[in-house]
């Protein structure tokens, strides 16, 4: 069901211009939690209107992030698109593994992100060729835990 939403903006609709959305974003594109987003009715229209951004914000109090809700006019209505800025969300490590090597979660972390990444990426060869891909870590992090073990046992 398609609703009102009234937006502020500077050098394009009127103020208080109105617009037909599809639908609010019901999960913040940065901490991942469903929201029920708090609209500042600000946004922009693209001049040939086929684009519009609304201006939001998390309401979850550990958050509190503003983003953009992209629209994408189709007929009468703005069907909402994706919202910017997007956090990729990864996967808590276990305790028992942030015990065995802290580096080890942050490069998994970032191996996890960039994997993430050239899903959407055009050219995903750049990314991943910096960062080792997560099968290495998971080796090294057994070869870390061997090595561990192995040193208890002596
Ligand atoms: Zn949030």
């Amino acid at each position: 069901m398609s609703f009102q939403v009234f937006i502020r903006s500077v050098g394009g609709p009127a103020p208080g211009s109105a617009f037909q959305v599809d639908r609010n974003p019901d999960k913040c594109p940065i901490c991942h939690v469903s929201i029920t987003p708090i609209d500042w009715t600000i946004g922009a229209s693209r001049a040939d209107g086929q684009v519009m951004e609304r201006l939001l914000q998390c309401p979850n109090q550990a958050c509190r992030h503003l983003f953009l809700a992209r629209y994408a006019q189709w007929n009468q209505t703005y069907a909402l698109q994706h919202c910017v800025p997007s956090e990729i969300s990864v996967p808590a490590q276990s305790d028992t593994i942030k015990g065995i090597s802290d580096d080890f979660c942050k490069i998994y972390e970032e191996a996890n992100k960039a994997e993430l990444l050239s899903l959407k990426s055009t050219s995903p060869a750049r990314v991943l060729n910096k960062i080792p891909t997560k099968k290495p870590l998971r080796r090294l992090l057994l070869k870390r835990c061997c090595s561990r073990l192995a040193s208890k046992s002596t």
